[in-house]
C-alpha cells in the first residue's frame, strides 16, 4: 500500500516536471497570436534608421535601448497618471506611424514582425494595422496592403530559413473617431484570400461606440467576412454588448470588463450575468493582452488579472501582446507572467493555444490542420522530453537507480 503511495507521488512529480512550463520550453512551445499592433511592434533599431532615412527628426531617443524604454515608460503613463498618461501613450504611435509611409518601410516593418514572431515560436499571427494611418507620403489605402502583404511573405520566407515555420494574416484596421470604415471594410474584402484575414475597429472608446460604424459591420456580413472589435477595455459592459449584440463581432479585443458581469460570492461561488454567459455559451473568443491591460489600467496585477478566473470558468480565453514595442514584451513573455501569476503548466498554455487556433480566421479545415499538425504534436515533443534526459545519478524514475528499484 505504502510503496503504492510512493509510486503514485513520484508519477505525479514526474508528469508534474513534463507539463511544467519553463522559460525555454514557453519559447519553443508552438503559440497562436491573434491580437497584435503592427505599428506597436517594430524593433527599436529599426524605427531609428527609418527616421534617418526619412528626414523624421522628432524621435525623443536616438539610442535603441534609450528609446527602447521611453516608449515602454510612455505606455506606463496611462496606469500611473491617468488621463493625462493616455496623451504620452499615444505620442508613441505617432512617431511608430511617421516611420512607416513608404513602401519600402512598410515591407521592412512587416518582414521583421514576421521574423520576430517566429523567433518567439508564434506559429500563426493575425496581425492588425490600419491603412488609413500609413497615406501621409502619398501611397494609396491599396499600396500600403500590398506593401505590408509582401513584408509578410518575405517574413515567412526569412523565418524559414532561420528554420522556424509562420504563417501571417492581416487585420485591416478602422479608427473608430474616423469615418472610413465602410471604406476600409470593403478594402478588407478586396484583398480577402489574398493575405488579408478580417477586419478589426480600435481607437478610443469612450464617445465613440462601435455602433457608429454598423454601416461596415453589416456590410461585412452580408459578404460573408470576419470581423473583431476592440472592446471592454477601458469602457464597461456596454461596450461589449454593442460590439456582439449590435454589431456582430466574431471576436472581442480584450473584453475584460466582461468580469463586471460576473459574481463571485464569498464561498467561492460564481454567478455569470446574461451578457457574461452569453459570451461564454457562444463560445466568443477574448483576445486578451495582460501586459498592455495593467498599462491602460485595465487590470491592477497580473495575479488579479481576470484572465485568471475567465479561464477558470472555461470562457474562450487567448493570450496576446497588443503592442510588444510598447509592452515591452513577447507571446512567451505573457505566458510567462501567467506562469507566474496562475500556476499554469503546459497543458494550460496548449489549452489558450488551441482556443486561439480554434479563433482564427482561417478556413476551419486549415485552423484543424494547424492544431492536429503542428500545435498538439509540438506540445507533445515538449513533454516528452523527460523521457529523455541524461541520467543524473539522483534518485528518480528516470534514473539507473530507479529503474533497478522497480
Ligand atoms: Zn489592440
Amino acid at each position: 500500500m505504502e510503496k503504492t503511495s510512493q509510486l503514485t507521488n513520484q508519477l505525479e512529480h514526474t508528469l508534474g516536471d513534463a507539463a511544467s512550463a519553463t522559460p525555454d520550453r514557453i519559447r519553443r512551445a508552438p503559440k497562436v497570436l491573434l491580437h497584435d499592433h503592427l505599428d506597436g511592434g517594430l524593433r527599436p533599431e529599426t524605427i531609428i534608421e527609418l527616421a534617418q532615412a526619412v528626414g523624421y527628426d522628432n524621435l525623443p531617443e536616438t539610442d535603441p535601448k534609450r528609446l527602447a524604454a521611453w516608449f515602454r515608460d510612455a505606455a506606463d503613463a496611462p496606469a500611473k497618471e491617468g488621463g493625462a498618461g493616455l496623451v504620452r501613450y499615444l505620442e508613441t504611435f505617432t512617431h511608430t506611424c511617421a516611420v512607416m509611409q513608404t513602401r519600402d518601410a512598410l515591407y521592412r516593418v512587416a518582414a521583421e514582425c514576421a521574423e520576430d514572431l517566429a523567433a518567439d515560436g508564434v506559429v500563426y499571427a493575425e496581425i492588425r494595422y490600419a491603412p488609413e494611418q500609413h497615406l501621409e507620403a502619398g501611397l494609396t489605402l491599396e499600396e500600403v496592403v500590398e506593401a505590408v502583404n509582401e513584408g509578410f511573405r518575405e517574413g515567412e520566407r526569412r523565418a524559414l530559413a532561420a528554420g522556424h515555420r509562420i504563417r501571417v494574416g492581416a487585420l485591416l484596421t478602422a479608427m473608430r473617431h474616423a469615418a472610413r470604415s465602410q471604406e476600409i471594410a470593403e478594402l478588407a474584402n478586396r484583398y480577402r484570400d489574398l493575405g488579408v484575414v478580417g477586419f478589426d475597429i480600435a481607437g478610443a472608446e469612450a464617445g465613440f461606440p462601435p455602433t457608429r460604424h454598423l454601416d461596415a459591420f453589416e456590410y461585412l456580413k452580408r459578404e460573408n467576412n470576419h470581423f473583431t472589435i476592440h472592446a471592454g477595455e477601458a469602457f464597461g459592459l456596454p461596450s461589449i454588448w454593442q460590439a456582439i449584440q449590435w454589431c456582430g463581432a466574431d471576436r472581442l479585443g480584450h473584453g475584460v470588463r466582461l468580469i463586471d458581469d460576473i459574481h463571485v460570492s464569498q464561498d467561492g461561488s460564481v454567478k455569470l450575468g446574461r451578457l457574461a454567459s452569453y459570451v461564454r455559451d457562444k463560445r466568443i473568443p477574448l483576445e486578451m493582452c495582460p501586459t498592455s491591460n495593467l498599462q491602460t489600467g485595465a487590470a491592477d496585477s497580473y495575479h488579479e488579472h481576470p484572465i485568471g478566473l475567465l479561464r477558470r470558468l472555461h470562457f474562450r480565453v487567448t493570450v496576446n501582446t497588443d503592442n510588444r514595442l510598447m509592452s515591452g514584451t513577447t507571446l512567451s513573455q505573457e505566458f510567462g507572467y501567467l506562469v507566474d501569476a496562475f500556476g499554469y503548466t503546459l497543458d494550460d498554455l496548449l489549452w489558450f493555444t488551441v482556443n486561439a487556433m480554434k479563433s482564427a480566421f482561417i478556413p476551419f479545415d486549415e485552423r484543424l490542420a494547424m492544431i492536429n499538425d503542428v500545435i498538439k504534436p509540438g506540445y507533445a515533443e515538449l513533454k516528452a522530453e523527460w523521457l529523455f534526459r541524461p541520467a543524473t545519478g539522483q534518485p528518480g524514475v528516470a534514473s539507473g537507480s530507479a529503474a533497478e528499484r522497480d
